[in-house]
């Protein structure tokens, strides 16, 4: 048998479907991390590099080399990955482990002998500096540095990936790299999938890097580069703190600099350089400096051009934000989007909440439900018998919750929320039209179904529990599943939006381009037009699309647009869309922005994310 048979075309799609977000690289169910990962992480190690192993083999593109070998063989077939992968994409990458397993038994019993990448000079002086196990030029561990999902930029194939212990350490690859004339660029999780961490020189992984010192009494936290959004949440939230962070998989000094950091938490704590008490860099040149200090490059002012980095970060002192104990989640449902953003506007002006987001159909639908078919049936059943075109979520205590009920007709609390969750499938089986028509209110749907008579009738209609929701998953994960949505956490709002583990599932189906634009709340036509043009764009190449998130800013001045569109980015034809679609979506953004104030979009804000969020909203 040729070893290449045990990866058939179904192993092979599954493999080349990974996203790239890294949720792999953290531990956010609990099911504990990939093992030999945790020992050696290398992103090779982690079922994200196996599965682009297992794509790179497929197609011949590398041959079985030592690492190769010892990548396959570490595999201990715990089945951490498939739960993992599963909650947010609903793939499961243990068959690919399984076929790479099987693949390389055949090779071996063939008499294949795994190859020895030579070391040259550059990766000699760099195992000096970071040690023997840290520097690698063999392409079973490059591999998983070539390549992510945007499909204008790689595969790039780096020449070599170094994983430094320590900030001297990292300093002194830089000034090497600098001296030597080799292209060097510095890589948290790679989850920008922009393409952004592609070199053929060297990829500095910062994931040794991971020390977090919080400091409580001064509400800050100094963390390493190699510090993720939800390992810095997690440290925080023991504390009675939290941090204004977003994707979880995201290196938080990454995340700053790369796009200055939103989240729905931006309402309160703001974006860029409103994080930072101080950073530290190192630049292209190896030369170290603070922000704070007189003499420091400004990396707080912003320039409205594509701009180069201010260098890499190798420690960074962020702001940790009181929490009370009376903090909910609530929604609050819309028939029209323009009557929501109003809303949002409204409450950002009189501070009213912390966390606040509009959210379109597909977030909502997709956030709460653990499969995609249940999340389309859920979205029909929210918008087309619920006639909740959009929701703003809040997060408040109880003033603002109490607030917000004096504002508008109907809200969907915690406990409610945590009902639809956990019976939607049996929402979407439901005869809730019958129901709805029956009820014959000039009231938009929801209101009537959200009552107080009204809820006792929903609860027994959805007999809410973790078996219900389980119901939902394939027989063998159902029992994990189960397990899971027994924690409190997985439906409570504040949980959820602190930690943001189920924003991933909007790129369930397929890959999310995700477009962020700087914009002014009011008036709400701004938004519209770009949201239709977007809309038309998307329309004229085929393009799946839709409304993400939208979040206020400063008072409800300002907001952050997402516009999101999903590809196949294993498709060549979805590629090419892209290809056209990206320059006619440049020019209207930017046309837009030359007609309004405070619309800016977010490549603009690349490397420039440590700037005072005053100087590109304002301007
Ligand atoms: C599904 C999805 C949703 C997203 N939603 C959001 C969102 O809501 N809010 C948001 O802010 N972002 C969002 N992003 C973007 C993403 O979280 C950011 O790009 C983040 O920076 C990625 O972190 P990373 O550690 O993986 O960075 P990488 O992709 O590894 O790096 C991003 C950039 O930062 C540079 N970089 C990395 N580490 C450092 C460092 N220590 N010092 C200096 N530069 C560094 C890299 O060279 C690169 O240019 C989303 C991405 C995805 C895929
Ligand atoms: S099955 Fe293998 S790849 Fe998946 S988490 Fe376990 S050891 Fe890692």
């Amino acid at each position: 048998m040729n070893p290449l048979d045990h990866i058939p075309e179904e192993i092979r799609r599954t493999a080349s479907q990974c996203r790239h977000y890294a949720m792999c690289k953290i531990d956010y169910l609990d099911t504990g991390l990939c093992p030999p990962a945790k020992k050696t992480p290398f992103v090779s190690f982690f079922p994200q590099g196996r599965m682009d192993l297992c794509a790179a083999l497929a197609k011949d593109r590398i041959p079985v080399t030592q690492a190769a070998a010892d990548i396959i063989s570490s595999c201990t077939l715990c089945g951490s990955c498939d739960r993992q992968c599963h909650f947010v994409t609903g793939m499961r990458p243990m068959k690919v482990m399984q076929a790479l397993k099987a693949f390389l038994e055949t090779f071996l019993e063939k008499g294949g002998v795994p190859v020895l990448i030579p070391e040259d000079d550059t990766l000699k002086a760099l195992k000096q500096m970071v040690g023997e196990q840290w520097a690698t030029n063999d392409p079973a561990h490059l591999m998983a540095y070539a390549d992510d999902p945007f499909p204008l930029a790689g595969p790039q194939m780096p020449g070599y990936v170094v994983l430094p212990g320590s900030a001297e350490e990292l300093v002194e690859i830089v000034r090497f790299a600098d001296k030597a004339g080799i292209p060097a660029v510095v890589r948290g999780n790679g989850g920008s999938v922009f393409g952004f961490v592609f070199t053929p020189g060297i990829v500095i992984d910062v994931n040794r890097m991971k020390k977090i010192l919080l400091d409580p009494d001064n509400w800050t936290a100094v963390i390493e580069p190699g510090v993720t959004s939800f390992e810095l949440q997690k440290a925080a939230s023991e504390k009675g703190f939290r941090v204004n962070t977003a994707e979880p998989a995201a290196t938080v000094c990454g995340n700053i600099v790369c796009t200055g950091l939103f989240s729905t938490w931006a309402n309160v704590y703001g974006v860029g350089a409103d994080h930072i008490v101080d950073m530290t860099f190192v630049d292209r040149h190896g030369r170290v400096f603070n922000a704070n200090d007189k003499t420091a490059p400004n990396v707080f002012g912003f320039q409205k051009a594509v701009r180069p980095s201010p260098g890499i970060c190798l420690e960074a002192r962020v702001r940790m934000h009181p929490v009370t104990d009376d903090e909910e989640g609530l929604l609050v449902p819309f028939t029209t989007f323009a009557d929501a953003v109003s809303f949002a506007r409204d409450i950002s002006r009189r501070r009213i909440g912390l966390a606040v987001g509009i959210l379109g159909g597909h977030y909502l639908s997709t956030f709460m439900s653990p499969t995609q078919s249940l999340a389309e049936q859920t979205r029909e059943v929210f918008s087309g018998i619920l006639e909740m075109t959009c929701v703003v979520s809040v997060i408040g205590d109880k003033y603002a919750r109490s607030s917000i009920r004096q504002m508008v007709p109907c809200v969907i609390d915690s406990r409610t929320f945590r009902m639809f969750m956990l019976g939607l499938p049996q929402l979407v089986r439901s005869d809730l039209a019958d129901i709805v028509q029956g009820l014959e209110s000039d009231r938009p749907a929801y209101e009537t179904v959200l009552s107080k008579e009204m809820l006792p009738v929903l609860e027994a209609v959805l007999s809410p529990s973790p078996e219900t929701l389980a119901a939902a998953i394939e027989d063998d994960l159902r029992g994990f599943y189960q397990d899971l949505y027994r924690r409190p956490h997985m439906t409570d709002m504040v949980w959820l939006t602190m930690f943001r583990i189920v924003s991933a599932r909007m790129s369930r189906h397929r890959h999310m381009f995700a477009f962020l634009i700087y914009v002014p709340l009011a008036p709400v036509a701004v938004i519209q037009e770009l949201m239709a043009s977007f809309a038309d764009i998307a329309e004229k190449y085929g393009i799946e699309h839709d409304l993400g998130f939208i979040t206020p800013l400063d008072l409800g001045k300002r907001g952050i647009l997402e516009y999101d569109y999903y590809i196949d980015h294993t498709d060549s034809t979805d590629a090419e869309k892209i290809r056209l679609a990206m320059p006619e979506i440049e020019t209207m953004v930017d046309q837009v922005s030359r007609s309004y104030k405070g619309v800016t979009f977010l490549k603009y804000i690349f490397s420039q994310g440590c700037a005072r969020k005053e100087n590109f909203l304002y301007t």
